[in-house]
């Protein structure tokens, strides 16, 4: 037995049944994949759900404020992919019918090489590998890739393995195997090689080189700043700004307004709380001010009740603050 068919056996037996493996609708596949870049399936699960419920098609998103679509959002992080999924709803729904192929879904607004191939599989079965994190890691095991794996030579030969194993295998059920199989058994640390349907094919548990794959890039080193986060009321009311907000991060978010600068000393600054943004150790001190700086334009401002703020889609780092408060 082949190692894709040994692993997709072991898949029809050991599948989780998942609210997105339910269906064969791009839409829904495409909703779920975004989601479950940034973070875990019981997270994903139920803004998953009540995402869905709001938006249950693709031209209830393309037709919905963008607000709306950022408040369901609201908690899982990266605007950016939530903007993108509005935009790319509003191109299908001009296009007239979803995008069938990987070629096509890749001409999207924010779809990647991984997410086109997963909904092309899915949905459309076609004979597209889906290479995400976790396959990565399968398949740098499975073959005992010793190079960094970002490398250009490393992510070719990754690419060539994932075309091989898919090539004649049912696509849509390959690749959930292949996702799976890194999510549930060959994870990070401690990988359950004694039950992996593929362990007599594995190269890196026969050479003893499991923990050192795949060869990870040595870490940025984290740099401190710290942001001064001003808290202005009026009537009840707080002062959040967009692209005014003092700091290079978060831009197209709303955020309270302050100013940040990197942090020079050997200590760590006095703060109310630390956060983190890529490779930024950020350090926010919070402070109150009867008014409203004259550097930010008052048209910049709006004035929002902390009932309200949550539904604005704001950072995690602004719900942090208002913890504070
Ligand atoms: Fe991963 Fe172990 Fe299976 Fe190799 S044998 S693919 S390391 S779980």
């Amino acid at each position: 037995m082949r190692i894709s068919e040994a692993l997709s056996a072991w898949y029809r037996e050991n599948r989780r049944e998942l609210p997105w493996r339910a269906t064969k609708d791009p839409y829904k596949i495409w909703i779920s994949e975004v989601m479950l870049q940034q973070t875990t399936i019981s997270v994903v699960i139920p803004y998953f759900e009540r995402f869905t419920s709001a938006f249950p098609k693709v031209e209830d998103l393309a037709g919905a404020a963008e607000e709306k679509v950022l408040s369901l959002w609201s908690g899982l992080g990266y605007y950016s992919r939530a903007r993108n999924l509005h935009r790319a709803a509003k191109e299908i729904v001009a296009l007239g019918k979803f995008p069938a192929t990987f070629a096509d879904l890749m001409k999207l607004p924010g779809i990647g090489s991984y997410i086109a191939a997963a909904i092309a599989s899915i949905a459309f079965g076609e004979e597209a590998a889906a290479v995400d994190g976790n396959v990565v890691r399968v398949i740098t095991r499975l073959f005992d890739l010793d190079s960094e794996v970002t490398s250009k030579d490393t992510v070719a030969r990754i690419k060539s393995h994932a075309g091989e194993l898919i090539s004649g295998q049912p696509p849509s059920e390959h690749n959930q195997a292949m996702m799976e199989l890194g999510a549930t058994v060959c994870t990070p640390k401690n990988p359950c090689c004694l039950i992996c349907p593929v362990a007599k094919f594995c190269r890196s548990r026969a050479n003893g080189t499991i923990e050192l794959r795949p060869v990870k890039k040595k870490k940025k080193k984290q740099e401190p700043w710290l942001w001064e986060m001003h808290v202005i009321q009026k009537s009840g009311r707080i002062a959040l700004v967009k692209g005014d907000n003092g700091t290079p991060w978060l831009k197209n978010t709303w955020t309270l307004p302050g100013k940040a600068a990197p942090w020079k000393n050997a200590e760590p600054p006095e703060c109310d709380f630390k956060h983190s943004i890529t490779h930024h150790k950020i350090y926010v001190k919070l402070k109150r001010l009867a008014v409203v700086p004259n550097l930010i334009r008052e048209k910049r401002i709006k004035w929002a009740a902390i009932s309200e703020i949550r539904d604005l889609g704001t950072s995690s780092i602004v719900e942090k603050a208002l913890k504070h408060l």
